[in-house]
């Protein structure tokens, strides 16, 4: 089984203040059982990195598809990693559903993070919608088709199931349907990743430090991105020790 990621996603919180957060954790999981990842805002990335001690890695939570060039507003993977990002979050719901980001953008993403030498973390899930209507199989095998680049590889691919309805609402799939869903994930990598069985699957939606531990053990489970529960080193300390 591959080494377990503890990744989280602060979205649009936090300010220079809240990298202390940061530094508690580096501090706190110096020789954690599993991988620390925190992607803060792009503004944060460079001073994060510099208080996260090597212990925790550090990531962005978007990229352009191109290298350079006149789009006002992006920030392109080569520029992430030049600011000390080793990962960066793809296709995030609320960039599919904010931004219009379709699979085919976010497979041109990732191609972009790989020529960079970032690690893609690649986010898939159903709404709640697809899921009443008994689409959620087939709307993530759809979107892992059409998301994960020629060239994805266990080392530089991540992938992250998050249920739409399950993000910020304080609401989980059952552990049967957490499994169901990674289990069809890690039969569809067959063939679209080099060594499917290596390659981390997260779950995602409302993990916190009372439910980590539960969904860990869960066949197919190699992590978490948190997103609220990641905020505060205590909190996600907790998830990190659970893992
Ligand atoms: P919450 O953990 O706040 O539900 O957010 C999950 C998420 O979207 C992480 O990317």
């Amino acid at each position: 089984a591959p080494r377990k990621l503890a990744a989280g996603n602060w979205k649009m919180n936090g300010d220079l203040a809240a990298l202390a957060e940061i530094e508690t954790l580096a501090k706190n999981h110096a020789g954690a059982g599993c991988d620390i990842l925190i992607c803060p805002p792009a503004v944060l990335i460079h001073p994060a990195q510099a208080v996260a001690g090597g212990v925790v890695a550090i990531g962005g939570q978007d990229c352009h598809a191109k290298s350079a060039g006149a789009h006002t507003g992006d920030i392109a993977a080569t520029q992430l990693r030049d600011a000390g990002a080793t990962h960066v979050i793809l296709g995030h719901s609320e960039r599919r559903a904010d931004h219009g980001e379709t699979d085919a953008d976010v497979n041109a993403k990732a191609q972009a993070a790989h020529a960079a030498g970032l690690i893609a973390v690649i986010c898939v899930g159903e709404t709640e919608a697809q899921r009443d209507a008994g689409e959620t199989l087939n709307v993530i095998a759809t979107q892992l088709a059409g998301s994960i680049p020629a060239g994805a590889t266990a080392a530089n691919t991540v992938i992250a199931y998050e249920p739409v309805w399950a993000i910020g609402t304080g609401r989980t799939p059952t552990n049967d349907q957490i499994a169901e869903v990674h289990a069809l994930m890690r039969q569809k990598l067959e063939g679209a990743i080099a060594d499917a069985a290596g390659t981390r699957l997260l779950y995602g939606g409302s993990v916190k430090p009372s439910n980590a531990a539960e969904i860990f053990a869960i066949a197919d489970v190699d992590g978490a991105l948190v997103g609220g529960a990641s905020l505060k080193a205590s909190d996600f300390g907790a998830i990190i020790t659970a893992l």
